[in-house]
């Protein structure tokens, strides 16, 4: 099967993007879903992470908050890298195994964090979603109802459009309006059928 790694920074359009190929009946794996899982009550993973990052990562029900432990490990290179260390090789591993499982001629994989974390061995090929960083943050806040310096601070953590568009083998520029999108994942489902059935 070929396997479409789908990135792209915060708010570029990622979900969008994939909802349009889940019609196409392409089938989506997202690794922050997986991630998701992970970290669910009684996984070893979140044992790992309630060992090396305390219990105050925990809310009141026992569940993981994601957003204490997200703040906690912003600014801590250290405490992502332990983090990562926990996280990736689990997710690594659940990947393979839900594509395994499939049938289609071709999968998407969500890697948001693909320029940052390499996951690329997991992938055959690379899509970006590539918009404008003012439009990004401008999606972000709307949708979130964020302020603009917390939009941004994620922004600029990430890596730059330059650093992703690199990786690049296809590029959906969300810079237009959804029907705009809705072409472009037209045609890059008829390419990525093709390049499937000449594997
Ligand atoms: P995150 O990185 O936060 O997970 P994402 O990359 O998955 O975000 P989306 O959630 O798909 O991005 O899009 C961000 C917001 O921008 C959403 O509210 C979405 O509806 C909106 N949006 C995406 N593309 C467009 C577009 N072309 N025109 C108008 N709004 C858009």
């Amino acid at each position: 099967m070929l396997i479409v790694g789908l990135t792209g920074g915060i708010g570029s359009g990622k979900t969008t993007v994939s909802d349009r190929f889940a019609h196409c009946n392409v089938p989506i794996i997202d690794t922050d879903l997986l991630a998701r899982e992970l970290v669910e009550p009684g996984q070893p993973a979140l044992a790992e992470i309630t060992t090396a990052f305390g219990s105050d990562c925990l809310d009141e029900a026992g569940r993981l908050d994601r957003t204490r432990l997200r703040e906690r490990v912003f600014a801590d290179a250290e405490g992502r890298k332990r983090l990562e260390a926990i996280l990736h090789p689990r997710i690594r591993i659940l990947a393979r195994q839900r594509i395994a499982n499939l049938t289609s001629p071709y999968c998407l994989l969500v890697i948001p964090l693909l320029a940052e974390t390499g996951m690329t061995d997991l992938i055959d090929r690379v899509l970006v979603v590539d918009a404008p960083e003012a439009e990004q943050l401008r999606r972000v806040m709307v949708r979130d109802r964020s302020g603009e310096e917390q939009a941004r601070r994620i922004l600029t953590a990430q890596a730059s459009r330059e650093q992703r568009l690199a990786l690049a083998n296809e590029v959906v520029e969300n810079s237009g309006d959804f029907a705009d999108l809705d072409r472009q994942v037209a045609a890059l489902h008829q390419r990525y059928l093709a390049l499937a059935h000449a594997r």
